[in-house]
């Protein structure tokens, strides 16, 4: 008989190939042991039966905007949560802190201001934008998980978009730094464009927005993108990509030999632009939600396994921003505010698609612990990795509320959404950092600094 820090019994664990009725031990914050327990104690037990137990979520795209912007997002809210949607692991984005983390400074500045504030795990992206060239390599090596451009206009004037000089000459820095460059990738001028046609004539509806960002600004970007890396060598992770064609180009590229990843988020499987046209600026975010032709081929290819990983893009604002005069989509701010609800929606698409629950765990976790060289960590219930786990049941659905929903704003396309599932239970380490709709424990995460967690595979 042996003790252990945490018992979980009798759950439907998700293992990396298949999901067994087990129980998983965990000590000293790591999964010791999975396998029939009995005969053995916790000092704490959680019973898990008829519940299903998870890989805390790895989601590689959130923007809080601490420091200097905290009134539209911080570390505290933002962690918590997280951690109320089943992830135990987040990377901010570069854009949106004051100041942005285009150097080694505002890194560190970052930094502290997340390791005295999230109740989770976390790394920190860095920015690459014109005129930081220079600052790429210190930002690598204080800890940056890797490099995030924009190919548009971010809304940002000091997080500027990178044009193609700087596209390239940061592409031809980060190869050689041995880093993975992350893309919002979108043209600029195809954008610009079609916004100026609109504007010229007095157009801002939703649809209006939606035309001026089509999947072929998508394409043509993902497409230049994978130019330049197959001449610079550069290691490029797409986010939140929303087309076919820009798959297909993804995916040809990969068949060279290009090292590329991809995400997509759930607003672009669950949702449509009749959501945008019915529910307006909540729903704004860039690539803009498609048409139902276009949602039902990122289902297929979802189905099919094709991305790599699912990220929520969590971007959230102060409802001022998202309230514009005489409901003008294009002066909105863009960005879905949703972080909380990506693993309760996967699970919503894998019932609805009978898609096996251990691929979700590799989409949510697995996948990304390995893209970003967490794996030898995190990522899957396994014994050695650590004992950060999410607890979902099916017997229970899930209706967002303002009373459940722990951003700091809560203006969100998931208001009122009901999801056929719900989280009961998140474990950092081993310990209850969510249970049954409270933050249990104030525990400070760990920032995952790049140097400390192994090279990508
Ligand atoms: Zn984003």
């Amino acid at each position: 008989m042996s003790t252990y820090d945490l018992i979980i019994r009798n759950g439907y664990v998700v293992l990396p190939d298949e999901v067994k009725k087990t129980d998983v031990a965990i000590q000293n914050g790591v999964i010791i042991k999975i396998g029939n327990l009995l005969g053995d104690t916790g000092l704490e037990e959680y019973e898990a039966c008829d519940q299903y137990v998870f890989p805390g979520m790895i989601d590689v795209h959130v923007h809080f905007s601490e420091p200097g912007r905290a009134h539209w997002e911080g570390f505290e809210t933002g962690s918590q949560m997280m951690a109320a949607g089943g992830c135990t692991t987040y990377f901010d984005m570069p854009l949106n802190g004051i100041p942005s983390t285009i150097d080694e400074a505002a890194l560190l500045e970052k930094a502290k201001v997340g390791e005295a504030k999230s109740v989770v795990d976390f790394g920190l992206w860095g920015g690459l934008v014109p005129g930081n060239i220079e600052e790429l390599e210190g930002l690598a090596k204080s800890g940056a998980v890797g490099f995030k451009a924009f190919l548009s206009a971010t809304g940002n004037d000091k997080f500027e978009r990178a044009d193609d000089f700087t596209l390239l000459h940061g592409m031809r820095e980060i190869a050689k730094l041995d880093k993975i460059l992350a893309l919002h990738a979108e043209s600029d001028s195809i954008t610009q464009f079609l916004k100026q046609e609109k504007e010229d004539q007095g157009l801002f509806s939703a649809e209006d927005y939606a035309a001026t960002r089509p999947v072929l600004a998508e394409a043509e970007a993902v497409e230049r993108a994978l130019t330049y890396a197959e001449m610079t060598g550069c290691r490029l992770h797409f986010v939140h990509i929303s087309s076919g064609l820009a798959m297909e180009k993804i995916e040809a590229a990969k068949r060279c030999g290009l090292d590329v990843t991809v995400e997509t988020c759930p607003h672009y499987l669950l949702f449509n632009q009749d959501t945008l046209v019915e529910k307006g600026t909540v729903a704004k975010c860039a690539p803009p939600l498609r048409d139902k032709a276009e949602q039902e081929k990122l289902i297929a290819l979802l189905i099919e396994g094709r991305f790599d990983m699912i990220s929520s893009d969590h971007s959230p604002c102060p409802y001022e921003l998202k309230d514009p005069a005489e409901h003008n989509l294009f002066e909105a701010w863009g960005g879905i505010s949703g972080g909380q609800f990506s693993l309760l929606s996967m699970i919503e698409l894998a019932i609805t698609y009978e898609i096996p629950f251990h691929k979700i765990a590799d989409w949510i976790a697995g996948a990304p612990a390995e893209r970003f060289g967490l794996s030898s960590r995190k990522g899957q219930i396994k014994v050695g990795k650590e004992g950060d786990v999410a607890i979902v049941s099916l017997n229970d659905t899930h209706t967002v509320t303002e009373d459940n929903f722990f951003a700091k704003h809560k203006q969100s396309v998931y208001m009122g959404h009901t999801f056929p599932c719900t989280i009961n239970a998140t474990f950092k380490k081993g310990k209850p950092v969510y249970e049954k709709g409270e933050i249990t424990q104030q525990d400070r995460g760990t920032w995952l600094k790049s140097m400390e967690i192994e090279p990508s595979i």
